[in-house]
């Protein structure tokens, strides 16, 4: 579900096109998001999948790659379709496939996405579509409520007595390095304790079927190798993100990976600044605009567009169900913390009671936080 880095599932959806005489299919992108947790950011699927009372809503349409200077393309939240039953589900997802096959654009990739169908058709006509290839109608879609997005990180009890651990893994880059090994360290915890292991969207570690009693010594053995856990990490660089980029792939305009930590200690040290070390503020970054790192779902989504600059995206929803819009462009990379202090210091100010800070930017809008920005430089 929604691997980090274009790689993987572009080959797969590929291989699977030229098996079928398409040379054009892309990776179809599902996510199963449970009622209430949007951890894997599941507007963002080509298909989201949504369990509850009366059967699983389904998303379509959603998607976030673009091309800078390519107006047609944009990131795009999928759209509540419907609600299906268990026993229907696998031919729902098989009929919205068909539909992107069928009547998706076939002759560039840049816009062979289902998103662009939902775009030029409109949700009605989809619908109409995908219900007659069904061979009947769908529910309303749920009325879905979230209540959080963060990944799952520290300590939580499980339902058997039993307890799981969230890891924050910079990156996902789970190898061993000056300071920290966190591939002995999660080897040696899960061989030792028999854990199960899960990887997020978030490209964070889940170690579960942790025994209440050998919470301690896990903890003791991801220390001792020098692991961070959550507790030790502000909570905007635990939870950021940043795709591999440079050197790995090919699209890569600029640095994500690599300059996740200087970026990283640069907004941290700008919220400590205004007496909000402590806050949570998702943070993404992508090397190109593809955003494998779903940088425009972050509150502060930072976007390669050449080497060593990058726009900024502002006003996404913590939930996962606003896309940011661009605050800057072309900023250097040395210069993206100091370009939004103006917005921290206005947010720690003027911000309404739990008002997240990609909510306050939405509500301020770009044009007040750019006119603040410019006011402060000037
Ligand atoms: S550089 Fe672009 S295509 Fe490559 S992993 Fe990052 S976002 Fe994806």
């Amino acid at each position: 579900v929604n691997p980090i880095g274009c790689g993987d599932c572009l080959a797969a959806g590929t291989a699977w096109g030229l098996a079928r005489g398409d040379s054009l299919v892309d990776a179809v992108r599902l996510g199963i998001a449970a009622a209430a947790d949007n951890c894997i950011d599941v507007y963002s699927h080509d298909v989201g999948i949504v369990p509850g009372p009366r059967g699983f809503t389904l998303l379509v349409g959603g998607g976030l790659g673009m091309s800078f200077g390519v107006k047609a393309t944009h990131p795009r939240l999928a759209d509540p379709l419907g609600v299906v039953e268990a026993e229907r589900l696998t031919a729902a997802i098989e009929a919205i496939i068909s539909i992107h096959l069928d009547h998706g654009n076939r002759t560039n990739r840049k816009l062979a996405r289902l998103k662009y169908v939902l775009d030029e058709w409109g949700l009605e006509r989809f619908k109409t579509e995908f219900e007659m290839r069904l061979g009947g109608p769908v529910a309303p879609p749920e009325q879905l409520a979230w209540r959080s997005a963060s990944d799952h990180l520290g300590w939580h009890a499980q339902a058997d007595g039993s307890w799981m651990l969230g890891v924050p893994v910079p990156s996902g880059r789970i190898r061993d390095v000056e300071g920290a090994r966190w591939r002995t360290a999660l080897r040696e915890a899960v061989e030792r304790f028999r854990l199960g292991v899960r990887l997020t969207p978030q490209q964070n570690v889940l170690l579960i079927g942790i025994p209440a009693g050998a919470r301690e010594e896990v903890r003791r053995t991801l220390s001792g190798h020098g692991v961070r856990l959550a507790e030790q990490l502000p909570p905007v660089v635990r939870e950021a993100l940043a795709c591999v980029s440079l050197p790995t792939c090919g699209l890569a305009l600029a640095e994500a990976e690599r300059v996740l930590p200087e970026i990283m200690d640069g907004i941290h040290g700008v919220l400590a600044e205004s007496g909000l070390g402590e806050q949570a503020v998702s943070v993404r970054i992508a090397g190109c605009p593809n955003g494998c790192s779903r940088p425009y779902t972050a509150e502060i989504g930072i976007v390669g567009q050449s080497v060593d600059l990058y726009t900024v995206f502002l006003g996404a929803s913590p939930l996962g169900t606003r896309l940011g819009s661009v605050f800057a462009e072309k900023v250097p990379r040395r210069e993206i913390a100091v370009r939004l202090a103006p917005v921290v210091r206005l947010y720690a100010s003027e911000r309404g009671t739990n008002e997240a800070f990609g909510d306050f930017c939405h509500r301020l809008g770009m044009a007040s936080l750019q006119a603040e920005e410019r006011t402060v430089a000037s």
